[in-house]
């Protein structure tokens, strides 16, 4: 089979290897469709990523596909299935995971190797976040599953209202999921980012209000909420310290921040103390996903609440995956779906 491996930074090659056999609890998958993300093109340019990938290493975590084989054990899967499925599991009994706090596990297993043919689930994925793939569902649409996942965990971490105004920085495959699940929840979205191609895409998909990111831009914020206070919750997409800062300063008093994109390791940010203290202002990180979550956002695709087929821009063979990284990289198109 034809496997994605990255050795290092911006360095991938396609390889040739065995096709794996399921043991124990485990499920072979042949990949359909594997999505490029914003994770991704960072592991890529960075070389690897501290928590989930270590090169050399197959590469690629957001996947759907048809079971090709099962192991010993498995017997709600059978070969034929189509399954979407998510790229960890936590261990269900470390401390945090005994506090059901299941995204922040010491022990979660992750999975690479969706850009490739053939993809081996371990046991304790199949058990936990293994989902079948209706028939009403393309396999691009069901390789949303993780990364949507992630978009969920934010916004049942942040409390969103019918009625809320929130701010969303960056109109990138996160930001635009955050969109289309909060207009499902009947929230006014204002959308802010610098490419023109991606600011588009945000008004198609029916952001209330698209903003340049330019200086100025928490004017234009207050300007369209109620008595210009500002929004009931900001949503940072992007990852990076100074749009962090920004969307800070886009709530109203009593406001919720969501920061929800990772910035690069060491850095840090700055907060007006004051500003926080007596606004009584809500900061918030988030990361990954539960597999209560993972439930949730499966059911949420499944019943067609949200249709995230937009957001492919592009389909590409395997052997094209670095020049589906570079556009990533380049922020050229939303997301890319890989046919191995
Ligand atoms: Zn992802
Ligand atoms: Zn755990």
């Amino acid at each position: 089979m034809k496997v994605a491996i990255l050795y290092g930074k911006e360095t991938l090659r396609i390889e040739k290897r065995e096709i794996p056999a399921p043991g124990e609890g485990e499920v072979l998958v042949r990949i359909k469709t594997a999505l490029t993300c914003g994770t991704d093109a960072k592991v890529y340019l960075r070389g690897g990523h501290p928590r989930m990938i270590t090169p050399p290493s197959p590469f690629g975590h957001e996947f759907s596909g048809e079971i090709v084989k099962v192991g010993k054990g498995v017997d709600r899967w059978k070969e034929g299935m189509r399954i979407m499925a998510v790229n960890s599991a936590p261990c269900f009994s470390c401390y945090y995971c005994k506090r059901e706090e299941y995204s922040l596990c010491e022990d979660l297993l992750f999975l690479n190797g969706a850009y490739a043919e053939y993809l081996l689930i371990p046991e304790r994925i199949v058990r936990y976040n293994v989902y079948p793939l209706p028939d009403s569902l393309s396999f691009a649409e069901g390789a949303f599953l993780e990364p949507f996942a992630c978009v969920l965990h934010g916004i049942e971490k942040i409390g969103v209202k019918t009625g809320n105004w929130v701010s969303v920085i960056g109109c990138g495959p996160i930001g635009l999921l955050f969109l289309l699940i909060l207009k499902a929840k009947g929230t006014r979205v204002i959308m802010i980012d610098r490419i023109l191609e991606r600011m588009e895409k945000a008004k198609e998909l029916g952001a209330d209000l698209v903003l340049m990111g330019k200086e100025g831009v928490e004017e234009g914020v207050r300007n369209i909420t109620p008595q210009k206070k500002g929004v009931d919750i900001s949503i940072e997409a992007v990852g990076n310290p100074s749009t962090w800062e920004q969307s800070i300063k886009l709530v109203r008093k009593g406001g919720k921040v969501l920061l929800f994109g990772g910035c690069a390791p060491g850095t840090s940010f700055t907060l007006d103390t004051h500003f926080l203290h007596y606004h009584e202002i809500t900061v918030k990180g988030v990361f990954h996903h539960t597999p209560p979550i993972v439930k949730r956002a499966y059911e949420i695709l499944r019943d067609r609440i949200i249709d995230v087929q937009p957001l492919i821009t592009e389909k590409l063979p395997l052997e094209e995956l670095g020049k589906a990284l570079q556009n990533m990289i380049k922020k050229s198109g939303i997301k890319t779906a890989i046919l191995p």
